[in-house]
């Protein structure tokens, strides 16, 4: 699935957009390798998305998709991965014979995190608060774990049943996190405040703590549950990993991922 020479353009297409990092991380990736593109954030509503992947496909461009043009992108492919197939979402797309190709790097994105964490993937508990793009992500990935489940709690009971069928070997639904071993955040909360998606006290104890989030200094529900004893890391690591990913897919090789990691923490 990899594209066989180097895209015309590389962006991201989001709405808004002009707060993301991937930008920061990727330029810097970009220039470490001595590639020759600008890795261009553009603010795409959603009624110009049709014309936004026209442009790019004429110019053979490449790159991300993030909120709210991920299922859309995915509608818009000639083909997808298996991997985007099963989230039922884009997040790296490029083109192939003219041809537009999506693929999720979030789920790898995810994965790598969660093994940065140092969480036990085999048999583990995986529960998940919220029921969006996110969360089907993290579905996608726990579904490639041994033996390992997911138990989601969110406030929409429709939209976290739709997401419960479409992995019925996986999700169970409920109210409370249960005894996870993980306890992963795929909801905003947290984003623009010190608010926190479960209470601490209410984590299992020996439970660790990924949130999706991610904000300068992390989130206040990283901090709380480091300082209550449970691992717990913030967004940053996926979003890192996720990146690392999109470039491998789009050039055949792997970034320098010192150089992200250090483009990303300068940038916020
Ligand atoms: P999404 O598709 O809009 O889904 C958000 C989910 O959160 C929905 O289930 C929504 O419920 C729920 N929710 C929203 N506000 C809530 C609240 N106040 N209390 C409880 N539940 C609430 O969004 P998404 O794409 O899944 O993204 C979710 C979060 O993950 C975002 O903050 C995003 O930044 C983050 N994320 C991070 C990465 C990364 O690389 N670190 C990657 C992807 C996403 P309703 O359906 O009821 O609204």
């Amino acid at each position: 699935m990899t594209p066989a020479k180097v895209p015309g353009r590389l962006v991201l297409l989001g709405h808004p957009v002009a707060h993301s990092l991937s930008p920061a991380f990727q330029g810097a990736a970009l220039r470490a390798a001595g590639i020759p593109l600008a890795y261009v954030a553009i603010d795409v509503a959603p009624e110009a998305l049709r014309a936004a992947l026209a442009d790019l496909g004429a110019a053979e461009g490449a790159g991300n998709v993030t909120i709210p043009h991920k299922a859309a992108v995915f509608a818009a492919c000639d083909r997808v991965t298996d991997l985007a197939r099963r989230a039922g979402a884009v997040n790296t797309f490029w083109h192939e014979d003219g041809r537009l190709v999506g693929d999720n790097t979030d789920v790898e994105g995810f994965d790598a995190a969660v093994r940065a964490l140092g969480t036990p993937r085999e048999g583990g508990v995986v529960a998940l608060l919220g029921a969006g793009g996110a969360a089907s992500a993290v579905c996608t990935a726990v579904e490639r774990w041994p033996g390992a489940r997911v138990h989601l709690v969110a406030r929409n009971a429709a939209r976290a049943a739709a997401l419960a069928a479409r992995f019925p070997a996986l999700v169970t639904t409920g109210r409370d996190v249960g005894h996870a071993t993980l306890v992963v955040n795929a909801t905003p909360v947290g984003l623009h405040d010190e608010a926190m998606p479960v209470p601490v006290a209410a984590l299992p104890r020996d439970a660790d703590v990924m949130d999706l989030v991610y904000r300068p200094g992390e989130t206040a529900w990283v901090r709380a549950a480091r300082a209550a004893g449970h691992r717990a890391a913030d967004g940053r690591e996926m979003l890192l990993q996720q990146g690392a990913a999109a470039f491998a897919r789009w050039f055949g090789r792997a970034p320098d991922l010192a150089v992200m990691r250090a483009a990303l923490d300068h940038a916020g």
